[in-house]
C-alpha cells in the first residue's frame, strides 16, 4: 500500500499528528485522522494505540477500516 508509506513519511516530515482513531461504538472501527479529527469527519471516536502502519490488517477480532478515511487520504494525496 504506496498511500500508507506516504502518509508515515508524510506525518514524520510534517511533523502533523496523523493517527489512527477509534469509533466509540466499539466494533474495531478504525478512523485515518489528523491532529485527532478524523479525514471523514466522524466525531465519534476515540484514542486508540494502533501503530498507522498497522492500517488494513485484519485480525481475529474483525477490525474494519474507514473507506471513507482511505479514500479521502488517497485523494489528497494525488492533488
Ligand atoms: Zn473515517
Amino acid at each position: 500500500m504506496r498511500w500508507l508509506i506516504n502518509l508515515l513519511k508524510k506525518s514524520d516530515k510534517e511533523g502533523i499528528d496523523i493517527s489512527i482513531r477509534e469509533g466509540i461504538s466499539g466494533y474495531y472501527y478504525y478512523h485515518i485522522a489528523i491532529n485527532e479529527i478524523p479525514l471523514c469527519g466522524n466525531k465519534n471516536t476515540m484514542k486508540t494505540e494502533l501503530p498507522l502502519a498497522s492500517w488494513g490488517i485484519k485480525s481475529h477480532i474483525g477490525e474494519t477500516y474507514c473507506k471513507e478515511c482511505e479514500e479521502l487520504w488517497v485523494k489528497r494525496k494525488k492533488k
